[in-house]
């Protein structure tokens, strides 16, 4: 077979040996080290019912009080007639904005492990599903959501935009009641609203009040619903060519999807002495850490050790940039060739000029060519109209000329005397004068 082809008929990339070493194998290094030294800006927002642990669990993710303590939020975050979106970081005292529909605290947080830095915000719903009437409970959300595409959109055209900050939500943890029935209403409509713009990870929350068997089968029921309203809830993407072992771990998460997760702010001592993160009870320690005990640690490898940058790529690649798509269509751009012209109103009337011209151009053309054609048969038929003329004068100046000639002719013979008509008489004289 061809060489120089892969099996798609495509031209495939020749593999060549270098002679020797220079340089570029150092690229993922210099990339690490940007990387680095730039940090990371990672937003997850965390939705459902107060009192679900969602604040715990935040805090037991990153090992650290992102929460500032309850007591101290401003009283209007504490009770919102509806549902609040804030942004929480630690140490530093949340600014709240008010407003009609949501008020926001914005603060962030910078986390450090092993000298790479984190920009982390949490953004957090106080309020949700937790009205009378909870049937919009999504929307200030979903504005939220879209408000920061919004904001990053208009970034994204500023003329300067090296310093783009990324404020959107690149995960979504949603708490679902451990009811052990299925989901509810306000469960499902929050998803379907929500997964095309957002990376939706549901977990179970308080897993440590259900038996395994009950949480297996809460799972089963949860994943049937999920399908039935056709949501699509995160999936780490897999590759070609990937290791078993990293298909393995890939399968290993995916398989404890939706996570029933435990979280604990407090140490706590087990019966054989260690000192762990997990809540005690009378017939021992659940173990936030442990695998046997919730999935914890595999929410923690999907959020934060293996698929972090895959939840801020497919957010980049995938939600954004379908909902970025839609919004320029709706502001009707059509194609990007045209996007120019539709949000510039003197390109747009340079265009319509221009085409004007050009109907007019061929207006005058047309006319040009029809006066044309009416001169030429005219012209002909004044030639036509000439020649018969002509040849009608001829005809009479040929008429007279013989007329004159004809004439002429008489003329001659009256004047040499002879008589018009021949006479048989050769001496001239008539006979009656020569008998006399
Ligand atoms: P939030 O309102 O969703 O932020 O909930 P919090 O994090 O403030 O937790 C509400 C209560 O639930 C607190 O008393 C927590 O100690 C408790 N809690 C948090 N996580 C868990 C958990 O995984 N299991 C159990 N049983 N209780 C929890």
């Amino acid at each position: 077979s061809n060489p120089s082809l892969s099996n798609n008929g495509l031209p495939s990339v020749i593999r060549k040996k270098l002679m020797g070493y220079v340089g570029f194998a150092n690229l993922p290094n210099q990339v690490h080290r940007k990387s680095v030294r730039k940090g990371f800006q990672f937003t997850a927002m965390v939705v459902g019912e107060s009192g679900l642990g969602k604040s715990t669990l935040i805090n037991t993710l990153f090992n650290t009080t992102l929460y500032p303590p309850k007591e101290h939020l401003p009283p209007s975050a504490e009770r919102p007639k509806t549902v609040a979106i804030e942004s929480i970081g630690a140490g530093e005292f949340p600014f709240v904005y008010p407003s009609d529909f949501c008020s926001s605290i914005f603060s962030r947080t910078d986390i450090e492990e092993n000298g790479v830095r984190l920009h982390l915000t949490v953004v957090d719903t106080p309020g949700f599903g937790d009205f009378v009437n909870n049937d919009d409970s999504w929307k200030p959300i979903v504005e939220n959501i879209e408000s920061r595409f919004d904001s990053y959109l208009e970034q994204e055209n500023r003329v300067n935009r090296t310093k783009i900050v990324d404020n959107r939500v690149h995960a979504c943890l949603y708490f679902i009641q451990p009811t052990g029935h299925s989901l509810k209403e306000i469960d499902i409509e929050f998803m379907r609203r929500l997964h095309t713009k957002v990376n939706l990870i549901p977990v179970i929350a308080k897993a440590d009040t259900m038996t395994d068997e009950e949480i297996g089968e809460f799972k089963e029921r949860i994943l049937s619903d999920i399908a039935h309203h056709n949501i699509h809830i995160f999936q780490a993407p897999t590759y070609d060519n990937e290791d078993e072992e990293t298909i393995a771990e890939h399968e290993e998460i995916a398989s404890k999807i939706p996570f029933a997760v435990v979280g604990s702010d407090k140490p706590v001592v087990t019966p054989d002495g260690r000192e762990v993160r997990g809540r005690a009870y009378p017939w021992g320690v659940v173990e936030v850490d442990n695998e046997e005990h919730c999935d914890f640690v595999k929410l923690r490898q999907m959020l934060v050790r293996t698929y972090m940058e895959e939840l801020r790529e497919y957010t980049n690649d995938v939600l954004y940039e379908n909902w970025r798509t839609e919004k320029l269509m709706s502001m009707g751009v059509a194609q990007d060739s045209t996007v120019f012209k539709e949000i510039n109103p003197a390109a747009r009337m340079q265009e319509e000029r221009v085409l004007h011209e050009a109907k007019l151009a061929k207006m005058e053309a047309e006319m040009k060519m029809v006066f044309q054609q009416k001169v030429q048969e005219k012209e002909a038929k004044l030639k036509q109209s000439e020649e018969e003329l002509y040849a009608r004068h001829k005809e009479m100046k040929d008429a007279l000329e013989k007329q004159r000639a004809d004439l002429e002719e008489k003329k001659k013979k009256i004047e040499s005397g002879r008589p018009i008509t021949p006479e048989k008489n050769s001496t001239g004289r008539r006979k009656g004068f020569l008998r006399t």
